[in-house]
This record gives structure tokens, C-alpha cells and sequence, in this order.
């Protein structure tokens, strides 16, 4: 099953010159859906994950049945101002400007191995502000997983750069 044929590009969303990458039509495929779990938890079976933890919003839809399959708990990784109790912080650089995501200080134990979970990785800024809120808590950074990678946007460069092992169910070229 070519899962790349399950991702609708939309062209000049949100803004002109954004070829946005729509994971939609792929929730919405029963055999899809279920394909793109398997195949991000496959490489993971037997690293001693402790927890997945998932970028908002899609990275919640896939990081949660990515850990209900590895037997482990999910974590949410959340914009400012969402989760309700007391929360490590991280701000991080946008196109234009800045935006803050937390965590809950006590949802990663030191020492924990996480598995990071989004859809996409591009510049790879948001799943480096996850891995600096991981690594506050004192968790240990076993790989991160996303179903779509854009390369030329240098975001999964930058957590090899780290040390940080990635996987990609697919490419696509371009920003
Ligand atoms: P970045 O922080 O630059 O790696 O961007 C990754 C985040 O932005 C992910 O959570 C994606 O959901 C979203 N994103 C960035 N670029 C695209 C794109 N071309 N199509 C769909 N989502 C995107």
C-alpha cells in the first residue's frame, strides 16, 4: 500500500508559496491509518520506550496510538496557556516572530526514553523545542518519528545534528 498516495497537497495554503501537506484523506483510510501506525512503531518495538510524546495538534492523533501499541503512556507537548498544571517551557523561533510550547513537569521521569511523535517535520524548529522540553524533564531522546519529512527544509539534518535518530514514512520535495 503506497501511503504517499493518501496525502493531498494543497497549494498556496496558508499562504501563497506553502505546499501544504494534508494528512486528512490518510485518518480517514482505515487500512491508512492502521499502516501508518504499524509502521512507525515497528523500529521501535524493542528500544525500552517509557512514553510517546506527541507535538499539538496531529502529532496527538498518530503519537497516541503509536504508544497505546507500544504499551506505554502518551504525553502532550501543548502551545502556551493549554495544559493546567505547572508546566517546563520552551519558546521557540516562527517564520515571523515566536511561539511557546509546554510540557508538565512531571509527564517525562528522569531518565525516561521518549519517543517523539508529529506529522511532519520541516524546519524542524517545533520538534526542537519539544526535544529541549523533553530534556528539562530529564528524559532521554530515543528517536523521532514522523510520517511525512520535508528534507529541503533541513529540520531532520538538524536532530541527527543532535544525535537524535529520525524516522520518516516519506519524503516530499520542496517547501
Ligand atoms: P517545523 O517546526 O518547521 O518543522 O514545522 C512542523 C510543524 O508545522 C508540523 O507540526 C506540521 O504540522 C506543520 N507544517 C509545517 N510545514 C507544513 C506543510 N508544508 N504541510 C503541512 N504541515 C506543515
Amino acid at each position: 500500500m503506497d501511503l504517499k498516495k493518501l496525502i493531498r497537497t494543497i497549494p498556496d495554503y496558508p499562504k501563497e508559496g506553502i505546499q501544504f501537506r494534508d494528512i486528512t484523506p490518510l485518518l480517514e483510510h482505515p487500512e491508512g491509518l492502521g499502516r501508518t501506525v504499524e509502521a512507525i512503531v515497528a523500529p521501535m518495538r524493542d528500544a525500552g520506550i517509557d512514553c510517546v510524546a506527541g507535538i499539538e495538534a496531529r502529532g496527538f492523533i498518530i503519537g497516541a496510538p503509536v504508544a497505546q501499541q507500544l504499551g506505554v503512556g502518551f504525553v502532550a507537548i501543548r502551545k502556551k496557556g493549554k495544559l493546567p498544571y505547572t508546566t517546563h517551557s520552551v519558546k521557540y523561533d516562527l517564520e515571523y516572530g515566536s511561539d511557546e510550547m509546554e510540557m508538565h513537569i512531571d509527564s517525562v521521569g528522569a531518565g525516561d526514553r521518549v519517543l517523539l511523535v508529529d506529522d511532519l517535520i520541516a524546519t524542524g524548529g517545533s520538534a526542537c523545542a519539544a526535544i529541549d522540553l523533553i530534556q528539562q524533564s530529564g528524559g532521554k531522546l530515543m528517536g523521532a518519528s514522523f510520517v511525512i519529512d520535508l528534507p529541503d527544509l533541513g529540520g531532520s539534518r538538524r536532530l541527527e545534528a543532535q544525535g537524535v535518530p529520525v524516522h520518516r514514512l516519506m519524503d516530499f520535495e520542496g517547501g
